[in-house]
């Protein structure tokens, strides 16, 4: 009998902390909330019928444990140190250049970029895989002992899981952030308005708080959470990079700080900061700035610390203002490939210096996920550089008033039956002459960033575009044959449309790269335009090519390449083309070479190489021309299509990639190797 009670006891166990990862290491839950409660109930009833089956690493324990007298203070053993704060740009830069003096010439450097989480620094101690200690920062020298609480937060497992590939350090301290979520904080901040206490001003002060309580059972109904970002004292697991650790921490069972990238390069670096700092709104928790470290260990202990904070890490962050404003109205418009953006619009309020009026809700999911009503009272967010976004719904200052927004199932312009995007959250109008594309496709089109037609505006391309004078894009060039009637419109006089028509004449003469990015070609912006003018000089010749032809140009890979050839191959874009070639729109000049270039055979031909880390026989550019000159292809980025990569020394996120791909990885010695045994091979005769 007993026997069996034990049984279930592991059974239950195991399947808690299953479902503990699925939902915060993998944010896969496979299971309700209430599913999962009732699997703890039981283990908990269990656990007191039979307290000779308890077991304090159980999951069951974190729900809280006794209440403590009072906090003690407890050294760290490494200091937890502050990190440099930079505001700028120009500052972060500074950063690079800094890195760069303190390391040698000939080395590369990766960036990792994280989020940095606006929530409270945690150390948290496991000793042959048991979580002893939680300690908080403190004066970084020494924190208090919070191990009751720590044991409380959600994701942070009481054991460690080994593995095959991470076996479990006998000492291992993780640095990270402890937080509450944007949603458990709205209620938790409802729940207290409800009973009448003061709330929190912001997730980070009910997160310190909780942390601070000496009853862990109060504080486990505060649902913190918590992201590892980094390493504190360790024995028994040494790791080259950053991103080695991390994923070593993620392997042994807890959650670590999300879209966690390393960077080949500075521009790379910097690309994905711009990119981190458009997806803010996507992100159910606060941040307050980004994170900038060098991923290589051994370069990091080069570099040192200065007295106050280490020299390989910088925080990028901004100044966050918010402010409480009402939702007038929630409108949908549509973009110029048909997206439906559901937008905001708000009581007037200001922001750092600005008035704010609307804000984009981006799409359906996140409409959904805020739970926006019309007229309710909402938390607007505008942090740094970046455009406002909605943040929470104050549902507390509800009055019963408040309209529900309903999704159109329809295109609000043209009245078709709205799609979702394959795979994609977004909506589309799928009609390819819904009023509204097109007169979103024709803004483009002439706008400075495409083909710069001047007097083309918004407001004369919705004139015309009601009038019946634009119908399509090529229906632009038609406006030269139409001049008299235009001359009769609405606040059009002759010069004007003289004005405009010299407008449209220019732009038939603009370089290649503007028109291709005027078509508006899924991916294909202003360098992939350029890149591809470049490379096929003609569009004729764009057109030719095929898809694998296409992704081998430097700029564009696979997704971009079926993007281009698949719009180069629909019906009604190839009757666009040709009518925009009759009007003697610019094609580009087909290189001398459309046939083309010549072919080098060697030990390497049809070889697509990719060559990373440092290596001893060549330099970056010597080897390429080497490859090269057998006849092979080197390119930047490892994908399915390359046939192999040479790792030299400090080989970083590119052998990653290989090895995730499958592609064979080769040292330099037997790169050479290779090369010599193939030259040996007589050229095949005719
Ligand atoms: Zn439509």
């Amino acid at each position: 009998m007993t026997e069996t009670i034990l049984k279930e006891v592991q059974q239950l166990r195991a399947e808690i902390e299953r479902h503990n990862r699925l939902y915060y290491l993998d944010a896969q839950p496979e299971i309700s909330d209430l599913q999962y409660d009732q699997l703890l109930k039981r283990l908990q009833q269990l656990e007191q019928e039979y307290p000779q089956y308890d077991d304090p690493s159980s999951p069951s324990h974190k729900v809280g444990g006794e209440p403590i007298a009072g906090f003690v203070t407890v050294p760290h053993r490494l200091p937890m140190l502050s990190i440099d704060n930079v505001y700028e740009e120009a500052e972060l830069a500074e950063f690079d250049t800094r890195i760069l003096k303190l390391l040698d010439p000939s080395e590369s450097i990766e960036y990792v970029t994280e989020y940095k989480i606006d929530g409270v620094a945690l150390s948290l101690i496991y000793e042959h895989g048991v979580l002893v200690q939680g300690l908080t920062r403190g004066d970084g020298r020494q924190g208090d002992d919070i191990t009751h609480n720590a044991k409380t937060i959600r994701g942070v497992p009481l054991h460690l899981t080994a593995s095959a590939e991470q076996p479990i350090p006998p000492y291992l301290e993780v640095r990270g952030e402890a937080y509450i979520s944007n949603s458990d904080f709205a209620h938790l901040r409802a729940a207290q308005l409800e009973a009448g206490e003061q709330p929190f001003a912001n997730p980070r002060n009910a997160t310190a708080g909780a942390l601070k309580l000496l009853d862990p059972k109060l504080s486990a109904a505060r649902k913190i959470r918590f992201f590892a970002h980094s390493v504190g004292y360790c024995e028994g697991i040494e790791l080259p990079t950053h991103m080695a650790f991390l994923e070593a921490v993620r392997r042994l069972g807890i959650p670590i700080t999300p879209e966690v990238h390393a960077w080949p390069t500075w521009e790379a670096t910097l690309e994905q900061c711009h990119r981190m700092m458009e997806q803010l709104h996507t992100l159910n928790f606060e941040v307050d700035g980004l994170v900038l470290k060098v991923n290589s260990r051994d370069q990091r202990a080069r570099m040192g610390t200065t007295s106050k904070s280490p020299r390989w890490v910088v925080a990028y962050k901004w100044e966050k203002y918010e402010a409480q404003t009402k939702v007038l109205e929630i409108s949908v418009t549509v973009g110029k490939s048909g997206t439906l953006t559901p937008l905001a619009l708000l009581q007037p309020v200001e922001i750092a210096g600005t008035t704010v009026s609307r804000c984009s809700l981006h799409n359906r999911d996140e409409l959904n996920r805020l739970g926006v009503k019309i007229g309710d009272w909402v938390i607007v967010e505008k942090a740094g550089k970046i455009i406002p976004h909605m943040v929470r719904v104050e549902e507390h200052l509800r009055t019963g008033d408040e309209t529900d927004f309903v999704f159109p199932a329809h295109c609000p312009e043209c009245n078709t039956a709205v799609i979702q995007d394959e795979g994609g959250v977004y909506i589309r109008c799928p009609n390819p002459a819904c009023p509204a594309q097109l007169r979103e496709t024709l803004r483009f089109y002439a706008s400075r960033s495409a083909m710069d037609i001047e007097g083309l505006g918004i407001k004369l391309i919705e004139q015309l575009v009601e009038h019946g004078f634009l119908t399509s894009l090529s229906d632009v060039y038609r406006l030269q044959l139409r001049r008299d009637e235009l001359i009769g419109l609405d606040r059009l006089g002759e010069k004007s449309v003289d004005n405009l028509l010299a407008g449209i004449d220019a732009s038939r003469n603009r370089p290649l790269w503007r028109l291709l990015t005027g078509l508006n070609i899924r991916h294909v912006g202003r360098t992939v335009s350029q890149a591809l003018a470049n490379q096929f000089g003609s569009l004729d010749v764009i057109i030719a090519q095929t898809e694998e032809q296409l992704a081998e140009v430097n700029e564009i890979g696979t997704v971009i390449a079926h993007s281009v050839y698949t719009f180069f191959h629909t019906e009604p874009v190839l009757k666009l083309l040709a009518e925009l070639k009759d009007f003697g729109l610019n094609w580009g000049e087909a290189r001398e070479a459309t046939a083309p270039p010549p072919v080098v055979t060697g030990p390497l031909s049809g070889q697509t190489i990719v060559v990373t880390g440092s290596l001893t026989r060549f330099t970056r550019d010597s080897i390429k021309e080497f490859i090269l000159q057998q006849g092979g292809k080197p390119t930047d980025s490892v994908s399915k299509q390359t046939n192999f990569v040479v790792a030299g020394e400090k080989a970083g996120s590119k052998l990653e990639k290989a090895q995730k791909l499958g592609v064979r990885v080769l040292t330099e010695d037997e790169f050479v190797h290779l090369v010599d045994s193939q030259s040996s091979v007589a050229p095949e005769t005719t």
